[in-house]
């Protein structure tokens, strides 16, 4: 994966007018409306944490078509989808869509995140992100909650396969071996 720097010089070989086109397909032309005024940025959660992150930079770098530097960058699986920058954008431009977008390219091309793999795989397997059930129990037994509801895996896997999320996974684990 491609970790973001700061600084970077933009190459016209390293634009992808095919990646440009397909996120401006996606949500028309609102996307040349931004300005780079920074206020998703300076709203986002996430980017106080992370000095790198930033929906501003994402989303000029996919209007520019650096679909490498976009698409393989950790950074995209940062957002939270909190949307503080979508309700603040003075332009209309949605980040947090954009960016949701551009991870689901990311996971056709078969590089979503190992983080939300694991998730898959946890869900599929126990029917939530956790495996241990009891501890939750136990945690909200002192906090006077319920216990939580037994889950289903004949329904999870039905949702899994009407989304295709296992083969999605496949396609990750084809493009980790090449
Ligand atoms: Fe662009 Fe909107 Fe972010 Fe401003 S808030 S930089 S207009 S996406």
């Amino acid at each position: 994966m491609v970790t973001e720097s700061t600084s970077h010089v933009i190459r016209l070989e390293e634009t992808d007018e095919e990646f440009s086109r397909a996120v401006i397909k996606a949500f028309g032309k609102n996307l040349y409306y931004c300005f780079q005024c920074g206020t998703c940025t300076a709203s986002c959660p996430v980017a106080r944490f992370d000095e790198n992150y930033s929906p501003r930079r994402i989303i000029r770098s996919a209007v520019l078509g650096l679909s490498r530097l976009v698409l393989e960058s950790d950074l995209i699986w940062l957002c939270a989808i909190c949307n503080s920058c979508t309700e603040r954008c003075p332009r209309g431009v949605r980040p947090s869509e954009v960016i949701r977008t551009i991870r689901n390219m990311a996971t056709k091309k078969g590089q979503v995140h190992e983080f939300y793999v694991n998730q898959a795989n946890a869900i599929a397997n126990y029917g939530r992100i956790w495996k241990n059930e009891e501890i939750v129990n136990e945690l909200r037994d002192d906090m006077g909650l319920p216990q939580v509801a037994p889950v289903s895996l004949v329904e999870i896997a039905k949702v899994m396969d009407a989304t295709k999320v296992k083969e999605l996974l496949a396609a990750r684990d084809g493009a980790t071996e090449k």
